[in-house]
């Protein structure tokens, strides 16, 4: 799992969410908007009330939408899956939603292809 550019206090108490891999990131990990700045931002803490966690989601994402490689960040955490924090202006429970919109338009897809289709008729 590859660690965001942005740099988590909690995250780095996190052994599974250590060790950044920016090698493996691609040039776009140069480019985020969060390895400068907003330390914590991206990452909820242990036992983080409701409120506060919806706050600073909102914070993440608004640092996000300023982000040059968004896009490629996204998709990097899409891609990885990676299971905690805000990549590309999305939560993690964001992003298991759009998983599961793909996986479901995929396996929409197979099943009109013309393939399946001569199957199904044979
Ligand atoms: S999109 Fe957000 S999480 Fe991803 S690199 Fe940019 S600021 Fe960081």
């Amino acid at each position: 799992m590859l660690h965001p550019p942005h740099q988590s206090l909690q995250v780095a108490a996190v052994p599974s969410q250590r060790a950044p891999a920016r090698d493996q990131a691609g040039p776009w990990h140069t480019e985020a908007v969060c390895r400068r700045d907003e330390a914590g931002l991206f990452f909820a803490p242990s036992k983080e009330p409701t409120a506060a966690r919806l706050a600073r989601e909102e914070a993440a994402k608004g640092v996000c939408a300023r982000c040059p490689v968004m896009i490629e960040c996204r998709e990097h955490a899409l891609l990885q899956p990676e299971p905690y924090g805000v990549w590309g202006g999305l939560t993690a429970a964001e992003r298991r939603v759009v998983l599961a919109r793909r996986r479901r338009r995929e396996m929409e897809l197979k099943a009109v292809s013309p393939g399946n289709r001569i199957a199904a008729a044979g």
